[in-house]
């Protein structure tokens, strides 16, 4: 439904998007994460048609948003970072002006009802749009997106300045309305993606460094492996016999458990139990307890911003 190839687009000499591919199949929910300045809203600018890239392409529906961004345009609704809203209009007033601006041809009225429903601004639709709180602009921005039915939607930061039961309200909006469509949503809260995307893609400096599964990032993304163990026996020398273990990288002491019990975090670069086992076993010490930690995205995630995988400078 939207394949993205190979864009890469500069302000002036600053490098904003390297190289950026992916795509996306009808009726998925894609994550865009990323830092701040990470490219996210340069890269749906141009998915959008409103910002030209450097080079690449992209296409909606087998449709060149540069060789014919009229009907690449028809297909996508667009909810930017700072919607396009008219303060001083009423919501129905603005609706109505967008349906016309944007030469909309389905009956107007019960359209807008329809949206108005789904997003529901039903009983706002006579107020101006200043005097309403952010969490009901963001709706009327979603409207706003959705006028002409268009099948694919791009989101950008959704649910940015908003107070907490906003954003539950607006992501399970967003959830519902990826039933009927194909939606990109950027954010830079890894918990967001992660409450309603089906699949992520990370982008930092322009770049993307992961591009999968939510469940396939956590398990591949990660070169070390985490143990965590319950030992009885002699605290010090439990913490180097551990060190001694081939492929160990760090030995955590978490402190006493029970009288006698020691916890410790081991993270190796391989699977290291069986060599655990062995050297303990040969002791007096007893392993009371071990068990492999999974490493969440939000570590992972942190590795990959951090630089861990990209050592570019962001200017
Ligand atoms: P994000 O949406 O992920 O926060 P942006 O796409 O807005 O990131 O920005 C990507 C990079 O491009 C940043 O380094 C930003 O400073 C730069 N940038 C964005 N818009 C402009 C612009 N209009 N002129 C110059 N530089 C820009
Ligand atoms: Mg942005």
């Amino acid at each position: 439904m939207i394949e993205v190839k190979d864009l890469t687009k500069y302000y002036v000499k600053n490098k904003a998007l390297d190289h950026v591919s992916f795509s996306l199949k009808e009726g998925e929910i894609l994550g865009f994460l990323g830092p701040n300045g990470a490219g996210k809203s340069t890269t749906m600018n141009i998915i959008t048609g409103y910002l030209s890239s450097d080079s690449g392409s992209v296409k909606i529906d087998g449709i060149d948003v540069l060789e014919d961004p009229k009907e690449a345009k028809k297909r996508i609704g667009y909810l930017p970072e700072q919607p396009p809203l008219y303060n001083d209009m009423t919501v129905q007033k603005y609706l109505e002006f967008m349906f016309k601006l944007k030469k909309v041809r389905l009956p107007m009225k019960e359209h807008l009802n329809t949206i108005c429903e789904q997003v529901k601004i039903s009983d706002v639709k006579g107020k101006i749009i200043k005097h309403l709180s952010k969490g009901y602009r963001q709706r009327v921005g979603l409207a706003q997106a959705l006028l002409g039915d268009p099948p694919v939607l791009i989101l950008d930061e959704p649910t940015v300045g908003l107070d907490p039961i906003q954003i539950v309200e607006i992501r399970k909006l967003i959830r519902d309305l990826g039933k009927q469509h194909t939606v990109i949503l950027s954010s830079h809260l890894l918990s967001e993606v992660q409450a309603v995307c089906d699949k992520i893609l990370i982008i930092n400096h322009g770049k993307i460094v992961a591009d999968e599964l939510t469940s396939s990032i956590t398990q591949t993304g990660s070169s070390t492996v985490s143990l965590e163990l319950i030992i009885e026996g002699r605290r010090q020398t439990i913490h180097s016999m551990l060190q001694k273990v081939d492929g160990v990288i760090k030995v955590t002491d978490k402190g006493e458990c029970e009288r006698g019990c020691y916890e410790f975090r081991v993270d190796s670069r391989r699977d290291v139990r069986r060599l655990i086992f062995r050297a303990f076993a040969k002791s007096d010490f007893a392993i009371l307890s071990m068990h492999p930690v999974e490493q969440s995205l939000e570590d992972i995630y942190l590795d990959i911003i951090t630089g861990k995988t990209d050592t570019e400078e962001a200017s």
